[in-house]
């Protein structure tokens, strides 16, 4: 897909970042989603480089694409019956101008270098926008948790761990969770590194239990992150939550605090789902029942169906995005929105729709939002709560302190704020306002080019 810059620029600004792009499909084919997060973020770039074109010079663009590290493992394990599988296990290492590099692991079948690099290009900049001092990175597996006893995934941990160790670090690079690692694969990687290492290095990895070292809130901060940004973007407008209809899409650690959080500030959420389908909930989601079936019984939506009752229905194969609402926030996985699905919530008179998920809008549904004026809030900015709050718990670790759940929620609170407005401001000063893509890609990018003026040739 040619680069379709989303404001003006000069030819010779757009021909900088035309040949940047260009490269990344020559050197890298076969990265569909890589390409696809470099080409949003290129789109937003023209005028930045026009005022400074410095950056042009100083080859910015093409330094910002290009990974500092990447390191691919065999990750060999045992499965309860004996047999021995082969997995491949991945960490990029993406930008460290900000702080050290900082982004989840991501344990799916159909993980692969170019997903971990879309993950982690996002990354820098979404980093960048909370302004507390953190790299880009991501990393993971294509091993599938679904269907492994807690004996086997610990087993796929371990020998995960036993490789990885000698790239992270507190100082170095701190990984997280992320679809398929939750608090029970962050407990087995903790403690693998522990064993290795003879080290009680607690910054090392963020989403801890809370007994050792993990930060109250981590576990809500991205779904409640999302919704107070949906909250300021609505405020803007002059609209709140309050009676607000919402879809939500997936049923993992985002969606469940998206669907929390939302209830509290008085919306009515209606829907969740998996990759089996979805359920529709007229009464609003029972969210205990959900935590129980999602947490506790690692069960599916259809299973919170089944035991929900009369208002409650499983579609299976469906998408959430067929039913009526005021606020969609698609919280599952890369490219779950696409046009056919924006234009039926456009039709169905949708207001707002924020990322929960990396990437889940692609690139024509994000337009088709923006051309009908809804508020478009994209993950780099509007679920960039998690990684500050795994930022909080690096500060805890570093002091030996222990936040309460308030002052956490409090200070995720402002933080989004902050991200918002940022982007906000961003926007305008570009003569794009509303414009929260264009405010996220140049404001992030801003903060990571400075620091990496600052530091010489790296
Ligand atoms: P979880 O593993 O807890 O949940 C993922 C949910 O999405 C599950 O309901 C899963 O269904 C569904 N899903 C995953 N892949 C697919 C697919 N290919 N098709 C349909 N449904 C799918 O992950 P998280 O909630 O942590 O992550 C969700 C999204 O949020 C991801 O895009 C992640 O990168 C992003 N994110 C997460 C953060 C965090 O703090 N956890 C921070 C910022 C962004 P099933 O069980 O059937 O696979």
């Amino acid at each position: 897909m040619p680069l379709a810059p989303r404001l003006p620029a000069p030819p010779e600004t757009l021909a900088v970042l035309e040949e940047s792009y260009d490269r990344v499909l020559r050197r890298d084919p076969g990265e569909p989603e890589f390409h696809q997060a470099v080409h949003e973020v290129l789109e937003s770039l023209g005028p930045v480089l026009a005022a400074r074109p410095g950056l042009a010079t100083a080859k910015l663009v093409e330094r910002v694409i290009e990974p500092e590290r990447q390191i691919m493992f065999r990750v060999p394990w045992q499965d309860d019956k004996g047999e021995i599988h082969v997995n491949r296990g991945f960490r990029v290492e993406f930008n460290g101008a900000l702080g050290p590099y900082k982004g989840g692991l991501r344990f799916h079948p159909t993980v692969n270098l170019g997903i971990v690099k879309f993950l982690g290009f996002e990354q820098i900049f979404k980093n960048a926008l909370t302004g507390l001092g953190i790299g880009g990175g991501k990393g993971g597996s294509d091993f599938d948790p679904h269907g492994r006893s807690d004996e086997e995934v610990m087993r796929f941990c371990q020998s995960f761990m036993t490789e990885l160790y000698r790239h992270v670090g507190e100082h170095t690079d701190v990984p997280a969770g992320d679809i398929g690692v939750g608090g029970r694969e962050i407990g087995y990687l903790f403690g693998q590194y522990r064993r290795v290492t003879n080290r009680w290095e607690a910054g090392m990895l963020t989403g801890k239990g809370a007994l050792w070292g993990g930060s109250a809130g981590r576990t809500e901060a991205t779904g409640y992150g999302n919704v107070m940004f949906t909250h300021e973007m609505l405020r803007r407008r002059g609209e709140d939550l309050d009676g607000r209809q919402i879809v939500v899409s997936g049923s993992g650690n985002v969606a469940i605090y998206t669907v929390e959080k939302a209830q509290q500030l008085g919306a009515n959420v209606i829907t969740v789902s998996d990759s089996g389908g979805y359920v529709v909930d007229e009464k609003g989601i029972d969210l205990d029942l959900l935590k129980h079936v999602k947490e506790v019984d690692r069960g599916r939506v259809s299973d919170y169906a089944d035991m929900r009752g009369a208002s409650a229905r499983f579609v299976p194969g469906g998408r959430v995005w067929d039913v009526p609402a005021d606020i969609a926030l698609p919280s599952a996985t890369q490219n779950e929105l696409d046009a056919e699905a924006a234009r039926i919530l456009v039709r169905n008179g949708v207001k707002a729709v924020s990322e929960g998920a990396n990437m889940p809008t692609t690139p024509e549904a994000v337009h088709i939002f923006q051309d009908a004026g809804v508020a478009f809030g994209p993950g780099k900015a509007a679920n960039a709560g998690g990684v500050a709050v795994s930022a909080l718990e690096m500060r805890q670790n570093a002091s030996r302190a222990a936040w309460s759940f308030s002052r956490v929620e409090e200070e995720l609170s402002a933080i989004m704020t902050n991200i918002h407005d940022t982007c906000y401001e961003t926007a305008e000063r570009y003569g794009a306002p509303g414009d929260y893509v264009v405010g996220a890609n140049i404001a992030g990018f801003e903060r990571v080019a400075e620091a990496m003026l600052a530091q010489g040739l790296i």
